[in-house]
This record gives C-alpha cells, structure tokens and sequence, in this order.
C-alpha cells in the first residue's frame, strides 16, 4: 500500500533531503491543436496532446515522509538499530 503525503511547502525527504515534488494533474486532449488553457492552475508543460498542471502550492513525497522505499527502509533500520541497543 502506497501512503503519499501531501505538503504545502516542497518538504525534503527525512532520508537524503531530495525536496517534495509538485503534485501535478496531466490534462488530455483528442483535438489536432490543443485549446488555449483557461482554468486557473499553472501550466508546468505544454506536450503535443497534453499539459501538466500544478496548483502553485501542493507538493507530495510518495512514501509518507519519504521520497522511496530504500530511504523509508534505511531510516527504519537505522531508528530499529538505535532503540534496540
Ligand atoms: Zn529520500
């Protein structure tokens, strides 16, 4: 199971300090020319048939305070190793 967490500032990883990522939305489009975009998120990329979008201020880390498993399994161990002393 997958426990994202989500930030209002890009907080880094508990691990190896790599900072949160955008939390982004990817908007598709069918048409041969891409309409102009007019909500009210920013517009991160621009591809042939999509956008990224972000809302300006969500950031997530994939793992909770972490940004992948082997700094999670890392941070666990090291915690593990130092109360069971
Ligand atoms: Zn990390």
């Amino acid at each position: 199971m997958r426990t994202s967490f989500l930030f209002d500032h890009p907080s880094p990883c508990r691990e190896c300090g790599k900072a949160a990522a955008k939390r982004t939305t990817t908007e598709w489009h069918t048409d041969n020319e891409m309409p102009p975009y007019t909500g009210n998120q920013i517009v991160l990329k621009t591809l042939h048939r999509h956008r990224l979008l972000w809302d300006g201020e969500t950031y997530i880390q994939k793992y909770g305070y972490f940004c992948s498993l082997n700094c999670t399994s890392a941070y666990a161990n090291r915690m593990a190793a130092t109360f069971e002393r």
